[in-house]
């Protein structure tokens, strides 16, 4: 028997003040992003903003549906965007945020498992990291250089190979 320990790393900052000119921008498109939102039964809004190597900002908010698992995460709603659309201009950071009436959030969400599988496979067909920003308006921003900080053990098997 072998006991195994995985440490993951991100930054946390107190203030979008703190973050780059370019981050702190993608922070505030996340929050445009929460306006198209299609929540009305979980009431709980996320928005999601990807920006691109070439400066271009890729905007995805969570979409639900009376048929609930028809619905898809912000994040995913970006990302397959990009994927269909701009392929070739790489992803370099995705910044995420929430908001409900509900009540107050006080910490970042993180994405969901599924949301971080997809990120993670794209991250490794583009060959370059994808900076991870979550971002609470009313708390913290957690920052991680890689989608492996939050998904070490992401489902990956090379023999299926990826398409090029
Ligand atoms: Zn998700």
């Amino acid at each position: 028997m072998t006991n195994h320990e995985i440490k993951i790393a991100f930054q946390e900052y107190y203030s979008l003040e703190e973050l780059s000119t370019a981050d702190k921008s993608l922070c505030l498109e996340a929050v445009n992003a929460l306006n198209n939102s299609h929540s009305p039964y979980s009431r709980f809004k996320v928005g999601a903003a990807l920006r691109l190597q070439s400066g271009k900002i890729i905007y995805g908010s969570n979409q639900e549906n009376a048929a609930y698992p028809s619905g898809l995460c912000a994040e995913r709603v970006a990302l397959f965007h990009w994927s269909a659309n701009y392929p070739d201009d790489l992803v370099e950071s995705i910044a995420i945020t929430a908001h409900t009436n509900e009540f107050e959030i006080s910490k970042p969400i993180t994405p969901c498992g599924s949301c971080l599988q997809v990120m993670a496979e794209f991250e490794k067909k583009q060959g370059r990291p994808i900076q991870i920003i979550l971002y609470c308006q009313n708390g913290a921003i957690w920052v991680a250089q890689g989608i492996e900080s939050f998904l070490p053990f992401m489902f990956f098997e090379e023999r299926l190979a990826l398409p090029v």
